[in-house]
């Protein structure tokens, strides 16, 4: 028997925890759970984490957890527990298959079946944000090689894996040239090794449009963090109920497995919430502990129930449904239809397939890395580029020359205009004017010379090559 680490949640969640756990008793799953506590509970004991140590060794002893939704308390000194969970256990994979069940739930687009693969761990989720000067606040975008590779890796196994024709990518590569640059260049790598799985790329706002009104256009489609977050709600509310979409975190070790939706503490205690979320969470993790026949017979009884119009308030439709219940009634009529199959839309069949190995991040040879220069960020409440330009040429060593100056990433010095609003955050880049490499020594000088000459420097980012290659941007208008 299989133990399987259980939250109850918060809001809604002890609601639709209870219809899940019954129904998957009820189906004869080879299951039992350990229950611990997290969220806003463990938060106002004065627990800033929301988890305490005993429910973390739970989660890691049995490496598989079931998780209704829980609160993050507004404010500061709160750290999302789910963003801490995902990212302290190495949960890289977020998966949300997101379907219409047209004609029984409304919604706009009949054909949908769309999964999205959001990368879970990396992005502006790194959480690393400065204030630097009196106006400017920073969060750090981090994108990383290996991360990129793992999640578009899994997205083309997934496809592969689940009778998936097309893998498409999301990203903002014609301006974040690094960032994208390099998720959208690894998506073409990885895609190259999948020949028999089409794939595409479109710049994500464009096709966070065509999501949304022809979802149907699309299969998979793997994205970064922030883009993943955003569009699979949009993906999961135009099915008809974002109450509806489950999700898996799933890492090498350990997987956790949910509804997509938070707390609903506006529902909470009516006995009204949708229970379909977190039965679908449900689904995926008995899938992924091989209890695949128990999965099989709650999603078909599920798919019965919604088709039989017994429906909870947030997808009842008069004239579609023929029955209004409440959580626990709608339970109760999936567990009294197990062993069903739909009538009219399509029966579910799962295999004992184990779940596919997760892809391994491929060695490369190291790269030969070469210091170019360095952008020093200054914070100068003077608004005038040529004036900060003139304190700027104090700090310039031997080697490191002043060669431009940008403010929020535009070129204001040599050669801005009046036109460009300056803000009290400079980036002035120092590079050998023959663009040879140089010392790290230099830098050191820079600084000190800044120093010397009250010279306010917030940070400074190394310009480097890599194998020949620029690893920085250029200033916008350069
Ligand atoms: P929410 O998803 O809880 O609710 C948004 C709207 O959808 C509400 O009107 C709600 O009533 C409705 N809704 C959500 N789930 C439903 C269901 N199963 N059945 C019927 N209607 C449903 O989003 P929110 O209000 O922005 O967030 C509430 C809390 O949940 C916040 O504290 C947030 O941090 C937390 N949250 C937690 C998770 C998680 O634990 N994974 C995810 C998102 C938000």
């Amino acid at each position: 028997m299989k133990t399987v680490t259980l939250a109850k949640g918060d809001g809604i969640g002890p609601e639709i925890m209870e219809a899940t756990v019954r129904i998957i008793e009820a189906s004869g799953a080879n299951v039992q759970f350990d229950e611990i506590k997290v969220g806003k509970k463990v938060y106002e004991s004065g627990n800033t984490s929301g988890i305490s140590s005993e429910a973390w060794e739970s989660i890691r002893k049995h490496k598989v957890f079931l998780k209704a939704p829980i609160t993050t308390p507004q404010g500061g000194g709160y750290k999302s527990l789910n963003v801490t969970m995902r990212k302290t256990l190495g949960l890289y994979a977020n998966l949300r298959p997101c379907s219409s069940l047209h004609p029984y739930v409304r919604t706009k687009h009949p054909e949908m079946d769309v999964v999205i693969v959001r990368e879970n761990e990396e992005d502006l989720y790194a959480g690393i944000e400065h204030q630097q000067t009196e106006d400017v606040v920073q969060c750090l975008k981090l994108i990383t090689r290996p991360g990129s590779e793992k999640i578009i890796r899994y997205a083309f196994e997934y496809a592969k894996h689940n009778g998936r024709k097309k893998v498409t990518c999301f990203s903002k590569d014609n301006i974040m040239k690094q960032t994208d640059g390099l998720f959208h260049k690894i998506f073409d790598e990885v895609a190259a090794e999948y020949p028999e799985i089409e794939n595409e790329h479109w710049i994500v706002d464009i096709g966070a449009a065509k999501l949304a009104d022809t979802p149907e256009a699309f299969d998979v489609i793997v994205m970064q963090n922030l883009y993943g977050d955003i569009l699979s709600d949009v993906a999961a509310q135009i099915t008809g109920s974002v109450g509806m979409a489950g999700s898996s975190n799933v890492g090498e070790s350990v997987a956790m497995f949910e509804a997509i939706h938070g707390s609903a503490p506006d529902i909470s205690g009516k006995n009204i919430a949708n229970p379909s979320g977190l039965l679908r969470g449900a689904i995926l993790m008995l899938n992924h502990i091989g209890e695949n026949k128990a999965a099989e017979k709650i999603h078909n009884a599920w798919l019965r129930t919604i088709e039989e119009g017994t429906h909870t308030p947030d997808i009842y439709k008069e004239g579609v449904s023929t029955k209004k219940v409440g959580t626990k009634e709608f339970a109760d009529a999936v567990i009294a239809n197990l062993g069903k199959s739909p009538e009219q839309l399509t029966a579910v069949v799962y295999n004992a397939d184990k779940p596919f190995d997760l892809p391994k991040v491929k060695e490369r040879p190291a790269s030969k890395k070469e210091l170019l220069g360095v952008d020093v960020f200054v914070d100068d409440k003077d608004k005038n580029p040529n004036n900060v330009a003139e304190r700027l040429k104090s700090i310039e060593s031997e080697g490191l020359k002043l060669q431009m100056i940008t403010n929020r990433g535009v070129k204001v010095w040599p050669n801005g205009f009046d036109e460009t609003y300056c803000t009290n955050h400079w980036r002035c880049r120092l590079l050998m004017p023959s663009e040879e490499v140089v010392d790290k020594k230099e830098i050191v000088n820079v600084l000190s010379n800044a120093l010397a000459n009250n010279v306010d420097v917030i940070k400074t980012e190394n310009l480097y090559t890599f194998d020949g290659k620029k690893g920085f941007s250029l200033g916008q208008g350069q």
